[in-house]
């Protein structure tokens, strides 16, 4: 498996900047993310006044530039969600959405911020009936009964693969608009989620309007609360704890953008990426020097 120098989560202005950086540092990289490079792009009409070199861009056209700037780099995109980072010591483990692993020396986050909190019992019961990845998970509920809460239309691909595989999927869209699906047995459900709970296992999806048994509860998100994505991470609220080399808790680990905290700012986040690709830069530097 390649070992890459310099994994990079997020396709957003911190998680490119940090990509552009690396690569003009000759690192070898690999970016995970969106082919819309960030929906925080991708929906603004209206004009940005305060991003230095694209005067009165809309978000749609600052991530046109930033998309011809990564094909004149040769940087791709890597589309896939990844769902945990392990630190293994000397390098790290990059789980995939597709089931599939990734490794790399360093890492930075990029992943944007998760607005709310986690719901009752899903940290609880994570890996016990509680999953953040239906390709991973989905053979471990062959023939059962799971819930989905979809927090965009982009999840409804994974909730039709459990269709394929479980015997019956409630899908509860956080999201406007009507849900769309091959299989039969996908049920779309309505209302807020209250609380998962369980004993061992989570067993129940309760709802503002009703309670759901089932044996699995998939809450599949844009982006994951950063404690849930690397195990041992230093969080404060949603943000993740942060030095001004945007060095986090864990060695070889790095975080800019919103996932880093206030403000929220496209400026403020290619800024930080910048610096979180310098930082881990010479992180493998001073590593090979041993
Ligand atoms: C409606 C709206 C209007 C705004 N207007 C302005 C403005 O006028 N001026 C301004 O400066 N700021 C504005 N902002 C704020 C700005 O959009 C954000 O500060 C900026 O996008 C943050 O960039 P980021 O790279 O940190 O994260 P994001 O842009 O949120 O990008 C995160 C990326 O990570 C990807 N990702 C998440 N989780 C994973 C994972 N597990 N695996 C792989 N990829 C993952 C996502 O798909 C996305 O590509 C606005 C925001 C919104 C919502």
């Amino acid at each position: 498996m390649t070992r890459y120098d310099i994994a990079i989560i997020g396709t957003g202005p911190a998680g490119l900047e940090a990509a552009i950086t690396a690569k003009v540092r000759n690192k070898n990289i690999i970016l995970f993310g969106s082919r819309n490079l960030s929906q925080k792009m991708a929906v603004v009409d209206h004009p940005i006044l305060n991003y230095l070199g694209l005067p009165s861009v809309t978000g749609k056209e600052m991530a046109a530039a930033f998309q011809k700037q990564l094909d004149e780099m040769g940087i791709e995109i890597t589309e896939q969600k990844v769902t945990s980072v392990y630190a293994m010591g000397d390098f790290f483990g990059l789980q995939l959405s597709n089931g599939e692993m990734a490794e790399a020396e360093s890492v930075i986050l990029a992943s944007g911020v998760v607005a709310g909190k986690p719901y009752p019992g899903e940290e609880q019961f994570l890996g016990r009936g509680v999953s953040y990845c239906a390709t991973c998970d989905a053979p471990l509920y062959r023939n059962k009964t799971v819930a989905v809460i979809g927090g965009s239309a982009e999840e409804e691909a994974e909730a039709d693969f459990l269709g394929e595989v479980c015997e019956k999927v409630y899908y509860l869209p956080l999201y406007k608009g009507e849900p769309q699906f091959s299989h039969e047995n996908i049920e779309i459900i309505s209302g807020k989620p209250v609380e998962i709970k369980g004993m061992m296992k989570a067993n129940q999806l309760v709802t503002d309007q009703n309670t759901y048994d089932v044996d699995c509860v998939f809450v599949l998100r844009a982006a994951q609360f950063p404690g849930q994505l690397v195990p041992g991470l230093a969080t404060e609220g949603n943000a993740v704890k942060v030095d001004l080399q945007m060095k986090t808790n864990i060695v070889g680990l790095f975080a800019a953008g919103d996932i880093a905290g206030q403000p929220y700012q496209y400026i403020k986040a290619a800024g930080q990426g910048n610096t979180a690709a310098l930082s881990a830069v010479s992180y493998l530097a001073e590593k090979k020097k041993g």
